[in-house]
């Protein structure tokens, strides 16, 4: 989402990285701003994605999985997957953009379509 602003502050440098002039400074400015803007990690006890939104989480225990987040009745963090309640989420991180050409049907997608569960049963 930056990469226009990036691809500006990256004209180089006269002096070959003198480190200091304006064009320098423009350089460690789009250095900062793609660091920035790369996905990380969400401790859990810090923040929540937004309730009904899918994330990458990383479970304690198993690794990494694509889950659903709600609120359960009291106020409690809820994780879903496909196959049902996930437990031991220590982090997340929102799932990248799917690519612009063709949307492919998330895993939640194909759960809710008309008849439930897909040939695949996923
Ligand atoms: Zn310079």
């Amino acid at each position: 989402m930056y990469e226009a602003l990036v691809k500006t502050l990256r004209e180089q440098c006269q002096n070959m990285d003198c480190g200091n002039c304006n064009t320098c400074v423009k350089l460690k400015a789009a250095d900062a701003i793609e660091e920035l803007s790369k996905p990380r990690w969400n401790p859990v006890t810090e923040r929540l994605p937004k309730p009904g939104e899918e994330s990458l989480v990383l479970v304690s225990k198993s690794g990494m999985e694509v889950a659903l987040y709600e609120e359960g009745i009291y106020g409690e963090a809820e994780w879903f997957t496909t196959s049902g309640k996930l437990e031991g989420v220590t982090h997340w991180m929102p799932l990248p953009e799917p690519p612009k050409e063709e949307a492919p049907a998330g895993p939640y997608d194909l759960l809710y379509e008309e008849g439930g569960y897909n040939s695949n049963g996923v």
